[in-house]
């Protein structure tokens, strides 16, 4: 199995922006990933319209959507398409937007909040190709 085809019904995005928030934003995400907590998707496809993406965002599955900082970049993409999600923002959970270390520490602290706080809207099932996953073979 691909390590991306874990997670069973969990889509996870991440804002990916410049600031220190939005780098462990990214990582925080695919820390779940490796995990095998949820499957990866791309903020980009579903901000570009990708077909694809935009019917994972939609379909039945639960977005965990994280965001760096308030501005919420992540959160809007997903609402232009009308998906539901799971969101979290950094620097409501005690980070400091342009003084927070990018660092394993704070990394997998987050990363284990998320798994806590996202596990109770779960429901496993199987993910054993790429032909029911988000990243589309990525
Ligand atoms: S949510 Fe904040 S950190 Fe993330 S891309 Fe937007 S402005 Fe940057």
């Amino acid at each position: 199995m691909a390590e991306c085809c874990g997670g069973g019904n969990r889509l996870v995005y991440a804002c990916s922006g410049g600031a220190d928030v939005g780098e462990i934003a990214d990582r925080v995400a695919r820390k779940l990933v490796k995990t095998g907590f949820a499957r990866p998707s791309c903020l980009a496809g579903v901000g570009g319209h990708v077909p694809g993406f935009v019917a994972s965002a939609t379909g039945d599955v639960v977005n965990i959507v994280i965001d760096g900082c308030s501005v919420a970049c992540a959160l809007k993409t997903l609402e232009q398409v009308g998906a539901d999600m799971t969101h979290f923002v950094l620097t409501d959970m005690g980070l400091k937007k342009g003084r927070t270390p990018v660092e394993d520490a704070v990394i997998d602290r987050i990363a284990e909040t998320i798994r806590i706080k996202s596990s109770g809207r779960v429901e496993e099932s199987p993910a054993s190709t790429h032909d029911g996953c988000a990243c589309g073979g990525c």
